[in-house]
């Protein structure tokens, strides 16, 4: 019996689901991986740092398989296309892969399913991204949480080994096909170039996964004391390695699970947060289609300067810790958790543009962007989402960041213009004094820009706004 593995956002030959029914049910098991041109062909920018860490992880998994004889065969093409092709040309009796939740991704699997049914082959999927799926964890009712706490509740309780053991990959890895090494097409011949990648501290690959966990397994006892502050090294750094699964969910959440204490149960609640929005994403499809979770917030007006927007995109609105947070994911490509809640609460509710323009900005640029926790991301803030901050409550952008980069640390890194500032000046620059600003040479406007906007104006025009949509309804 012959079958191909099909790997797509589970970039790792450990702890697999879709490899080890494979590799259990056939005696010769091809593997493969698409560049999908579908997706790559719409990405606008040559320099993606997404498509160097799947290169990057997709050139290490193929050396894996090649070290047990295999191979990964790694196309350019359509996969819609291409995945059936290559099942008919190896003649295989089934394709075997893992479940994909966005809706476009879906629809695509059901177009290489029915073009594999019409050749007779089979197609079998399986859960291994997340914890818990679809309607495995619903109410006493039978319906679909939305509310996290409840929800969280109900997962521990049923957390047990059965969801959280590994899959023995290696005990039938001799059942992987033997084949010569293929070439692993270049980076530029995808039509992309190299990025920073290289320079961040960001390693790729299943290697990469391992070695940021570990480190994370050395601080994770005080997770929860550091997470909210961006100039501390408080949280995992593995959003993207969950998104590509060069990490297996199971195993981070099973170490977790079985370290206990507070730190480690506040890290296993973040990947419950992960498991939440991908069920929202599955039984609420519609939030995919631009709808917000709560209809009555699709009449929201929101004014949309498109000024404004860029301002923000920039890292140029005024506000030093907003500025310094967007100025981090475009040179990084990521942002840490407390500022996505402050940069995106400022867009909606100090700039008052709609979240739908900060969530596709996000989408853009984030190296873990993964569309279920951007969107609930962006719904909590915008309070249009399930279980999301109430619509009156607003973050204060001076106050979060004496709080949270109470030295200014974090803001001194992005926003160097500030540098000189003491720490209590640096939160909010507008209103340091002119002979102090001249002693510290600091134009406003020139060096750095004043404020584009005033946070207790801005502050009543959005509870009017918001208050018009809830009275509307
Ligand atoms: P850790 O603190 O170490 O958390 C561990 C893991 O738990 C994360 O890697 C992630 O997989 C999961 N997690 C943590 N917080 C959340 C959360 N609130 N919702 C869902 N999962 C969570 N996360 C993404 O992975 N992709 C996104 O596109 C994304 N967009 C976001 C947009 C907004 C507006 C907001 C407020 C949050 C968003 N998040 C997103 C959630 C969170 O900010 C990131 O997961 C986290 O910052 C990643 O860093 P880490 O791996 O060090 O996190």
């Amino acid at each position: 019996q012959r079958s191909l593995v099909w790997f797509r956002r589970d970039l790792r030959d450990f702890d697999h689901a879709a490899l080890y029914h494979a590799l259990k049910h056939s005696q010769q098991v091809y593997a493969v991986f698409v560049f999908d041109r579908a997706i790559l062909d719409l990405l606008p920018d040559p320099a993606d740092r997404r498509v160097e860490f799947i290169w990057e992880s997709v050139n290490a998994l193929k050396s894996a398989l090649q070290a047990s004889g295999s191979d990964l065969m790694v196309l350019h093409d359509k996969a819609a296309s291409a995945i059936p092709l290559l099942a008919e040309r190896l003649q295989v009796e089934a394709v075997y892969c893992n479940h994909d939740y966005e809706p476009s991704a879906i629809a695509r699997d059901r177009v290489v399913e029915s073009a594999l049914q019409a050749n007779g082959i089979a197609m079998h999927s399986f859960k291994d991204q997340v914890i818990f799926e679809r309607d495995e964890v619903l109410t006493q009712l039978g319906k679909p949480y939305t509310v996290f706490t409840p929800y969280k509740n109900a997962c521990l309780k049923k957390l047990n080994d059965f969801y959280l053991n590994p899959y023995p990959v290696e005990r039938y890895r001799a059942h992987l096909a033997v084949c010569a090494a293929s070439a692993m097409p270049s980076l530029e011949s995808l039509g992309f170039v190299r990025t920073n990648l290289a320079q961040l501290k960001l390693p790729t690959g299943m290697a990469g996964g391992q070695q940021l966990f570990e480190d994370f397994l050395e601080r994770i006892a005080y997770y929860k004391e550091a997470r909210d502050f961006p100039a501390v090294k408080g949280p995992s750094y593995l959003s993207v390695h969950l998104r590509f699964g060069t990490v297996s969910i199971r195993h981070l959440a099973r170490s977790a699970w079985q370290l206990g204490g507070k730190g480690a149960e506040g890290w296993l609640n973040e990947l419950i947060w992960r498991d939440f929005y991908f069920q929202i994403l599955h039984h609420r499809p519609a939030v995919a289609t631009g709808r917000a979770f709560k209809p009555e917030f699709d009449a929201l007006a929101f004014p949309n300067d498109a000024g404004l927007f860029r301002a923000w995109c920039e890292g140029r609105t005024g506000y030093p810790l907003v500025d310094a947070a967007m100025r981090q994911l475009n040179q990084t490509g990521w942002m840490h958790n407390r500022l996505r809640m402050v940069a995106a609460s400022f867009l909606v509710k100090d700039l008052l543009i709609d979240w739908r323009w900060g969530e596709q900005y996000f989408a853009d640029k984030l190296i873990d962007f993964d569309f279920s926790a951007n969107n609930g991301g962006w719904q909590w803030a915008a309070s249009t989402g399930c279980d999301a901050q109430p619509w009156f409550r607003i973050f204060n952008p001076i106050t979060q960041s004496e709080k949270f980069d109470a030295q200014g640390k974090f803001i001194r890194k992005y926003v160097p213009e500030l540098a000189a500032c003491n720490d209590k000046e640096i939160h909010a620059p507008w209103l340091i004094p002119p002979l102090r600003l001249q002693a510290l040479n600091l134009r406003l406007d020139q060096d750095y820009p004043a404020p584009v906007v005033d946070h207790a104006t801005q502050r009543a025009q959005v509870l009017s706004l918001y208050k018009a949509s809830t009275s509307a309804a």
